[in-house]
């Protein structure tokens, strides 16, 4: 199912291979530890072990990849290494099997913990089911594994050897079967709200301009008029962009648009909202602003826009020059009662002579 799903993710690697490899492993071990007994103690418990800790490694593997940030191999390379160690001088050295048991234990539990830490740290918050649902599964089989580790050392009579003789490990491997089945749904449903929330914002944001488009503009805007008292509108223009169009073409013309845009961005502030209105026209709205202050942002974009070169692939050089009408909210005043003054007011700039601000 993670394969199928690799498929059909796109060009971004969410981690599906890793989980497939880590689940396809934790599933391997689990027949073999069920056969334990029957079948040699080579592939029962040795091999058994080993995958468990190679699933380990990728399911904090997976983590890693879905979060984009760097795997802990310092961590995972101590983890296995003590875990192989107790399985050699058991295999090979002729020590107890409780010696492996503590060392794979505590090996799996710090690689799952890790995991589960990594993902409540990375997580965007609220924390989604989906998100809690992963990192418990992990949490609870590190414990599971440390509570293994813990009465292996303490209890009178560890709790290893052939699965039937062993409620501890019969425990273990009905929580291993649940690991999969919970883990998956958890790790699955994660992938598609990281890829819901990518499509959402895509679709969010101007394609040429990278600024909001007018739906999204106006989402965000009644966010914040819902929040604030007060609030500016900036209507914004650019003056003559036919003739832009009809000098440098098309091309030249999106070229000069997608620059204006990149210099409004960087004009407004963090909690401002900026949307493309119309094909050359922009919004911006301003919370917590004063009209003088509302006005002075816009006479620094103005004075910006007449200075820019915007470098054409013709290698030519195009200029531009903005018209801006400024509102601020008056007392009950829908926030489209506002942009319809600022709106006016642009117009008014546009009237006497653009490349200008004027006051609603
Ligand atoms: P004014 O100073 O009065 O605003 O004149 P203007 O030429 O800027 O305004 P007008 O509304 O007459 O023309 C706007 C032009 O913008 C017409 C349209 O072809 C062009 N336009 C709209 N969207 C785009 C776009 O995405 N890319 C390009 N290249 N042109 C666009
Ligand atoms: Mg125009
Ligand atoms: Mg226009």
């Amino acid at each position: 199912m993670s394969i199928l799903l690799e498929s059909t993710s796109g060009e971004r690697a969410y981690g599906f291979k890793q989980w497939a490899l880590a689940s396809a492993g934790v599933g391997f071990s689990l027949v073999l530890i069920f056969f334990r007994g029957l079948i040699p103690d080579i592939f029962g418990i040795f091999l058994a072990n080993v995958v468990l800790l190679f699933s380990a490694s990728m399911c904090l593997a997976t983590v890693c990849k879905f979060y984009e940030t760097p795997y802990p191999w310092y961590w995972c390379i101590a983890s296995v290494t003590l875990g192989l160690i107790g399985l050699g001088l058991w295999q090979f050295g002729g020590l107890s099997l409780a010696v492996p048991t503590v060392t794979v234990c505590i090996a799996l539990s710090v690689l799952l913990f890790y995991a589960a830490v990594l993902i409540m740290k990375k997580a965007i918050r609220p924390i989604s089911f989906a998100v809690a649902l992963f990192a418990f599964t992990l949490c609870v089989m590190a414990a599971m594994y440390c509570l293994r580790a813990l009465t292996t050392v303490f209890a009178a009579q560890p709790t290893i050897g052939v699965i039937n003789n062993s409620a501890t490990q019969l425990g273990v491997l009905i929580v291993g079967a649940l690991f999969i089945v919970s883990a998956s749904i958890g790790f699955f449903v994660m992938v598609n709200e990281r890829q819901r929330s990518i499509i959402e914002e895509l679709s969010r944001r101007d394609v040429l301009t990278g600024v909001l488009v007018r739906r999204a503009f106006f989402d965000d805007a009644r966010q914040v008029v819902a929040k604030h008292s007060s609030y500016a509108v900036l209507m914004m223009d650019i003056d003559h962009f036919k003739s832009i169009n009809d000098r440098f073409g098309h091309a030249g013309g999106d070229r000069t648009l997608a620059h204006c845009a990149r210099l409004l961005m960087n004009a407004v502030r963090i909690d401002d909202v900026l949307g493309r209105y119309g094909g050359e026209e922009f919004c911006a709205l301003l919370p917590m602003c004063s009209l003088e202050h509302a006005e002075k942002i816009a006479n620094t974009i103005v004075i910006q826009a007449r200075g820019q070169n915007v470098a054409l692939d013709t290698n030519q050089l195009a200029h531009y020059t903005l018209s801006i009408g400024v509102a601020i909210y008056e007392d009950k005043e829908e926030l489209l009662a506002t942009i319809a003054r600022a709106d006016a007011a642009l117009y008014q700039a546009k009237n006497t002579g653009r490349d200008r601000v004027c006051l609603a």
